[in-house]
């Protein structure tokens, strides 16, 4: 049995269709945007629907709310009873995305309502759910409640904005862990259905630092500052794979790109400190890109995949990273993560190796380590289309950070690779010829490359402490150091 306090889940959902308004969907919903929410443009929907690997993505969205929660968590579980992962207290943070603004529905206070009735049902897992916000919620002339496109934006002042979204914190009852007396108060002051944190998905449409318009500049800073003010945990959509609402696909990816925090983080000392969660680490996309996994034969066989030499500085995985590396509260998490696809799995691998290496590391930056700033998140159901269970996900992830890359065409590992105490990652050495792949546990390679190498290949930790790591102390510390 591996022993941890918590075990955390940073991203999930619990939505259902009734959260969902598919008025916006069938309007706008763009051919470009590869998500699984794709599924509820109605055309799509009805070639799909006889796709059997949707089926349980279909089951769960038209389930009530209280049945997902005892499903996600029942499996969730199971799973780490499966995996031997005894943890003091499972936690479980789903986002809530705010999908009404620009259209002419309601739904988010009622979706806030349903989910926090029912993680209530919730046994043996807290559910702590991050309440969604889409910024032009708040810009709108009118009240809150008729959010949408016709209100004149530019009326709306900087501190009206303030006010307002200090009254929504308020009236949802939005308060970190740090805020509700700390980790101390779990289980006590702190229960299911508390809201500890927000959810950004820029893609649904907003921009994240608008630059043409100052003044409307100006009230997205105020909303950051209210965050950076309460130590709010915030999670921000970061991949190029969305589920968009915006008027095109490339004013979504403008939208979404993690360039747009930087400025935030860049704008003053105070917003420096936001507390902020990439989700999905640029996905499995940017980190094939920052490690390009190089095939020298046949696809299947494993011994024909090599690393590069060394890492790229390109994409959106390689902006998220630097940004890791100098900004203490900044976080990515690796939800909805292709583990299934092993080349990825390998460059996620060889990422955090390069990282352990110094090879992302910047001049009069802290260099926090990557290790330190990735958290485990799910993206529970987006994954069931390629995973018929959390629990399958799950394992996906620990054997791939137990360097089950051996062979890419399974996660099958012969029984002697099983159960490793400390796996080791080998390093690219100086010449190309005796480049060794990941997983490869070849121990005398490894001496013989050190005579070579002036500077020594730094192995990963152990993947018992890499688990620990992701599962539990870097999401505990997002929530509150
Ligand atoms: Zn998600």
């Amino acid at each position: 049995m591996d022993k941890q306090q918590y075990f955390i889940d940073i991203h999930c959902h619990l939505f259902t269709a009734a959260d969902i308004p598919l008025y916006q969907l069938a309007k706008r919903l763009h051919r470009k945007a590869q998500h699984p929410l794709r599924l509820f443009m109605a055309p799509a929907a009805i070639a799909l629907l006889s796709v059997k690997k949707f089926r349980e993505f279909i089951q769960f969205f038209e389930s009530e709310p209280k049945q997902n929660v005892l499903r996600v968590t029942g499996q969730l579980k199971d799973s780490l009873e499966q995996l031997g992962v005894e943890a003091e207290r499972v936690i479980m943070t789903p986002l809530i995305m705010d999908f009404d603004a620009g259209g002419k529905v309601d739904k988010l206070l009622p979706q806030v309502e349903r989910l926090v009735a029912a993680s209530k049902y919730a046994e043996g897992v807290t559910i702590l759910p991050f309440v969604g916000i889409d910024p032009r919620r708040l810009l709108t002339t009118g009240s809150m409640a008729s959010a949408g496109s016709d209100g004149d934006q530019r009326a709306v002042s900087p501190a009206t904005v303030r006010k307002r979204w200090k009254e929504f914190l308020d009236v949802n009852l939005v308060k970190g862990i740090g805020a509700r007396g700390g980790w101390g108060q779990l289980g006590k002051k702190i229960r299911s259905g508390h809201l500890v944190g927000v959810k950004l998905y820029p893609p649904l449409g907003f921009d994240v630092l608008p630059q043409q318009d100052l003044r409307l500049r100006d009230c997205h800073l105020e909303i950051y500052r209210e965050l950076a003010h309460r130590k709010l945990p915030v999670t921000v959509h970061c991949q190029e794979n969305s589920f968009e609402l915006a008027s095109s696909h490339q004013v979504a990816m403008d939208f979404t790109k993690p360039g747009n925090w930087r400025q935030v983080l860049e704008f003053s000392s105070q917003l420096s400190q936001l507390r902020l969660n990439f989700g999905h680490f640029g996905g499995d996309i940017g980190t094939k890109m920052v490690v390009p996994m190089r095939n020298r034969g046949e696809m299947e066989d494993f011994e024909d995949w090599v690393a590069p030499k060394k890492p790229r500085a390109k994409g959106w995985t390689y902006e998220i990273v630097a940004m890791l590396k100098q900004y203490p509260n900044t976080y990515a998490d690796i939800s909805a993560f292709a583990f299934q696809d092993k080349v990825a799995a390998a460059a996620l691998m060889w990422l955090l190796a390069f990282d352990e290496n110094g090879f992302f590391d910047q001049d009069g930056a802290s260099n926090y380590k990557l290790q330190d700033k990735l958290m485990w998140g799910s993206d529970y159901p987006m994954i069931l289309p390629n995973f018929p269970n959390y629990h399958s996900y799950l394992r996906a992830f620990r054997q791939t950070i137990r360097q089950n890359q051996r062979r890419f065409a399974s996660f099958e590992m012969p029984p002697q690779w099983r159960e490793p105490d400390a796996v080791r990652v080998g390093g690219p050495s100086p010449s190309g010829q005796s480049e060794v792949a990941l997983g490869v546990r070849n121990h005398a390679a490894g001496r013989r490359r050190k005579g070579r190498n002036k500077q020594s290949w730094q192995p990963l930790p152990s993947a018992a402490e890499l688990f620990q790591k992701l599962t539990c102390e870097n999401p505990r510390r997002f929530l509150f150091e």
